[in-house]
């Protein structure tokens, strides 16, 4: 099992500059570090090479996108926009979307990243990739930013997997906790890209991510959102996996599968109110391992997303890493002993079983149509 790694040091300078969580600094605001500052995915990086399983995993180096792979989803006008902002004094190129200086660059890199990751499973170098990227991408729109992604990482890598590397079918699965907006947009009247969202009900963005958003035209029923209440846990989660989004990839089945892997969902995030732990997001992991072994000759990649607990960040995605690479460290999660206390393991709840059984009832009436030709 060979597991690819991609992570570049200026990921983690991009820069939002101070705020109070997301809120603007000044008057009788303390300015502190944005929210989406870098120190969860540097110790996230850092635990991967304390932990030992860094040694384990294959280099691969990013490189910035073109413009020309940028614009395979992005307006040319809106990739000026944040050049322009990138090469002065920074702003915002949509709704909070913090460009600072030099961001264009390093946005443009994270895009490569899982580019490569992308060309590295085609080129069967590796079996399956991780791309540790910054700034994340789902929440990016063709001709808007939003919530701290500038590109869409995930959907240019899906526009260049399929112009580039010859791949027809491709499915994404978004675990971030937040709604996956800019996937379901960029492809969704597309029948050859299947996209999933498993979210916290309209958290953000708010009013998106509807049961009833299925997709248009031709990519009718190739749209599948999974909105939970706050509160849900392991057993909402596995519930989903088992019986909507496992169901659906092996009807689609899918060439490749790249997953937006937000780890905003764990217990402590300060952006959600999600319950997840290290071990739930192995657990994804594994079964989006089966998957990809079914349909896919193991192709999968990982695109890192949101995440912004500074303290177990790290443990989630060195689970999930265990589990892609098939390697053990010696590391314990020590938050997995606050199941037992504050924030137990909590089967299916009945407010998560309806939302279940409202996309059930919607994925039957597509079943025929997403196993056929595209
Ligand atoms: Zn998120």
């Amino acid at each position: 099992m060979k597991t690819g790694f991609v992570f570049h040091e200026s990921y983690l300078w991009h820069d939002l500059g101070s705020a109070a969580a997301y809120i603007p600094a000044g008057g009788y605001v303390e300015p502190e570090l944005h929210i989406d500052n870098p120190s969860a995915k540097r110790r996230f990086r850092n635990l991967i090479e304390v932990s030992g399983i860094l040694r384990n995993l294959v280099s691969i180096t990013p490189r910035q996108a073109t413009i020309d792979e940028l614009t395979m989803v992005h307006g040319k006008e809106y990739v000026e926009k944040v050049k322009k902002l990138s090469d002065s004094k920074g702003g915002d190129a949509g709704e909070n979307a913090i460009v600072g200086i030099g961001s264009y660059e390093i946005a443009a890199l994270a895009v490569g990243g899982c580019i490569e990751a992308v060309d590295a499973v085609a080129d069967n170098r590796v079996e399956n990739a991780y791309a540790l990227v910054r700034p994340a991408g789902h929440h990016a729109e063709p001709d808007f930013g939003r919530g701290y992604c500038i590109f869409n990482n995930i959907a240019i890598a899906v526009k260049y997997a399929q112009r580039i590397k010859g791949f027809k079918k491709i499915a994404i699965v978004d675990w971030d906790v937040h709604h996956g907006n800019g996937n379901q947009k960029a492809f969704y009247q597309d029948p050859t890209v299947l996209t999933i969202s498993i979210h916290q009900d309209r958290l953000f963005p708010q009013d998106m991510g509807l049961t009833t958003e299925v997709g248009a035209g031709k990519g009718e029923g190739f749209n599948i959102n999974i909105p939970f209440p706050p509160g849900t846990s392991s057993g909402g989660y596995i519930s989903a996996f088992d019986r909507i989004i496992k169901p659906a990839l092996d009807l689609f089945k899918p060439e490749l599968i790249i997953v937006a892997c937000g780890f905003d969902g764990n217990i402590i995030d300060p952006l959600s109110r999600q319950l997840l732990y290290s071990e739930d997001y192995r657990l994804f992991t594994r079964i989006l391992k089966e998957v990809a072994r079914d349909h896919c000759q193991d192709r999968l990649v990982l695109c890192q997303e949101g995440g912004y607990s500074t303290a177990y960040v790290p443990f989630c995605g060195l689970a999930v890493l265990e589990e892609l690479s098939e390697y053990s460290t010696q590391v314990n999660d020590p938050f997995l002993a606050a199941r037992k206390g504050v924030f137990p393991y909590r089967e299916l709840q009945t407010s998560q079983d309806q939302v279940l059984i409202e996309v059930e009832k919607i994925r039957n009436k597509y079943k025929d149509r997403i196993s056929g030709e595209v």
